[in-house]
């Protein structure tokens, strides 16, 4: 029986909640299903790992996580260190370390979950955002001078390459393809923006002619907010910059319900290096360590995991059993205006892929 090694890293805050609920409910999967086998190895590394030596992870940490088949996530941030360093020192440098260039990010409404928007029916919002993940406006390149004085500066260089933009418009346009509605739009803000987001209309362009049964349009990203708002049965597959489908991402995943629901995936789409898998959420300080936080966006995100090692049934099965415990309105937590604890949900999850076999 194939077994595959998973890498838990719960990180800071509600991570440490929320990514053992989802090691318990793959467990319980495994066990259900018997296909497949699942081994964790368990990895300490965020702020309190910060504070004892220095780093947010090991010199060498990318080593322990090479030969894994994926990695489950929690969240980097801790109250007491600045986010930037947080964040590029644990959560970045495994995404860029193992070039991870796709963040792909679904989002629907699940059944029994309210989202804001009144004239939206669950069916017309139905999307994955694919978010370039390892340069634009986030590629690190940047300085600060004259520290202190009148005179100071600092720039942060939106970088992109033309290897990095069309490898991610390609990676869209067949994930585009994969999907019954075939539509990708690709977000840029080449009006006002004129070297790089010109680059991506014209890679984007080219790459189109790849795929004809793909239809697509292009979209800058302010009126894109308005038409995620305004016409969400108009959107199927996005594709923008770092930084463009960083923030449409947390649209959506308000415009579905919650952040506390929405998954993603750090993709590495050429299979070189362990894909990570984690909720999109940050470390929320103010529920931690309280038992509320939903655990249902790292859930999602271990849907992904399976899909991403090609166990899809298994996939199927668990987000069946997510969307049944969304349905019940006594599952959901504070943050969906219910009442569930982390443990409740998780349970509920356990139980019902228990009672599909
Ligand atoms: P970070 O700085 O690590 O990004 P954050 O403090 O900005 O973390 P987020 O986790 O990004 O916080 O979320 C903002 C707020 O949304 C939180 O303060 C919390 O109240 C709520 N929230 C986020 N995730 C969840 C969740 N899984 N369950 C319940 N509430 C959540
Ligand atoms: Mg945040």
């Amino acid at each position: 029986m194939k077994t595959y090694r998973i890498a838990a890293i719960p990180g800071d805050g509600i991570g440490q909640e929320v990514v053992p609920a989802g090691q318990e409910v793959l467990e319980a999967l495994a066990a259900a299903d018997g296909g497949f086998e699942l081994s964790f190895t368990h990895f300490g590394w965020g702020g309190d790992w910060y504070r004892a030596h220095g780093e947010m992870m090991p010199a060498d940490g990318l080593d322990a996580l090479r030969g894994m088949d994926a990695i489950l996530f929690g969240s980097a941030g801790d109250a007491r260190i600045p986010d930037h360093v947080t964040l590029w020192g644990l959560r970045l440098k495994i995404c860029q370390g193992f070039d991870q260039y796709a963040n792909v990010r679904p989002t629907r409404i699940l059944p029994g979950i309210d989202g804001p928007l009144k004239r939206c029916r669950p069916e017309d919002l139905d999307w994955v955002i694919v978010r370039e993940n390892s340069e634009g406006e986030y590629a690190g390149v940047g300085g600060r001078v004259h520290q202190g004085h009148p005179i100071e500066a600092a720039t942060d260089v939106s970088m992109m390459t033309r290897v990095g933009v069309e490898r991610i418009l390609r990676y869209a346009f067949r994930l585009a393809q994969s999907r019954p509605r075939r539509q990708l739009t690709v977000v840029t803000k080449s009006n006002a923006q004129r070297h790089a987001m010109v680059m991506w209309d014209e890679c984007a362009s080219a790459i189109a002619a790849e795929f004809p049964d793909v239809r697509w349009d292009k979209e800058l990203v302010d009126a894109m907010t308005a038409r995620m708002v305004n016409r969400p049965a108009s959107i199927d597959t996005v594709v923008a910059t770092n930084l463009h489908a960083d923030i449409l991402s947390d649209l959506a995943a308000a415009l579905a319900g919650s952040l506390g629901i929405a998954p993603t995936g750090n993709i590495d789409p050429e299979r070189r290096y362990p894909s990570m898998f984690e909720p999109i959420h940050g470390s929320a300080f103010d529920i931690m360590g309280q038992g509320l936080a939903n655990p249902v966006g790292t859930f999602w995100s271990c849907v992904m995991l399976l899909e991403h090692l090609g166990e899809t049934s298994a996939a199927q099965r668990l987000m069946q059993a997510i969307e049944s415990v969304t349905a019940t309105p006594e599952l959901h937590t504070r943050d969906l205006g219910g009442t569930a604890r982390t443990a409740d949900v998780t349970r509920a999850v356990c139980r019902q892929l228990a009672a599909q076999t």
